[in-house]
């Protein structure tokens, strides 16, 4: 009976020992893996400061992919996707998925959400982040659409879009999300507009290197505007960004994404300076651009 007793008491003391073990090893596992992000953060900062890009952009360990009819839609009515390569298409299928997967969205005043109007819209955000590496925009959670203008309570205006960072959320008119979609070279894309207004709200509050990237190289084009009047006015008068860009900081932003990507050979060749810093504010070394 005695030698029982001992025996279980040795029993839990092992029990005990063990969960104690359990423990140490696993701080001992977060604590080296939080050495090797270090250093390897670090590593991609000096990289970073003189190449103005991150290391790698695309790693996965599981790839999801879309229906066959979900591709078709992005074949026959993205035009952004059809020039990939094969490689670089199966990693926007990818991520439009998982931007579906990870979003709400929720139609109002009885708009329906179709797989057309996901697709579309988790595209042009994909298209956007294409040259990050952290792709996702915390800072939306659901995507509302309304069929047309609606009147906002927050703003207490009537919109066509807006993006809310307290509540998470993105609003669309899907007249006119599709308007600046079909015509793809006005310079006026809704979706385009929005989303660049999430990034840019997403990247102030976020520390990775695209986010880094896209604030101080945003910040590079304000100086560089205020510092040279002569560029400034220039780009006024040539009326190519639209005047609504200097209501303020974000909607000069905005707007030169909007202009960047529906017509980058304009403006490329009408302000390069500006233009080479767009491309680097969102590391888009893509065919067209
Ligand atoms: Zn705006």
């Amino acid at each position: 009976m005695l030698f029982l007793e001992q025996n279980d008491f040795s029993f839990i003391g092992n029990i005990i020992l063990a969960i104690l073990l359990f423990g140490v090893a696993f701080l001992f596992f977060l604590f080296v893996r939080k050495i090797i992000t270090t250093i390897l953060d670090g590593i991609e900062m000096v990289y970073a400061l003189f190449r103005k890009r991150p290391i790698f952009i695309h790693f996965y360990v599981f790839k999801r992919n879309l229906s066959n009819e979900q591709t078709k839609i992005l074949e026959d009515e993205f035009a952004f996707y059809r020039r990939l390569d094969s490689k670089r298409k199966s990693y926007f299928r990818h991520r439009v998925a998982t931007f579906i997967k990870r979003k709400a969205f929720e139609g109002k005043k009885e708009f329906e959400i179709t797989d057309e109007v996901k697709i579309l819209v988790a595209a042009t955000a994909t298209m956007l982040t294409f040259g990050f590496r952290n792709y996702l925009i915390g800072y939306i959670k659901k995507i509302l659409i309304y069929p047309t203008e609606y009147y906002s309570r927050f703003s207490k205006t009537t919109n066509k879009g807006e993006f809310n960072a307290r509540l998470k959320i993105l609003v669309l008119s899907w007249d006119n999300f599709i308007e600046g979609h079909k015509i793809e070279d006005d310079k006026l894309n809704l979706g385009i507009h929005e989303f660049a207004h999430a990034i840019h709200f997403n990247s102030i509050k976020s520390e990775d290197i695209n986010s880094i990237l896209f604030v101080d190289t945003f910040n590079e084009i304000r100086d560089m505007l205020s510092s040279n009047t002569e560029l400034k006015t220039m780009l006024i008068n040539s009326e190519f960004i639209r005047s609504y860009a200097f209501t303020n900081d974000s909607e000069l932003l905005a707007v030169i994404i909007e202009t960047f990507i529906e017509s980058p050979r304009a403006f490329k060749m009408l302000f390069p300076d500006i233009y080479v810093k767009v491309k680097q504010m969102l590391n888009f070394n893509f065919a067209g651009y």
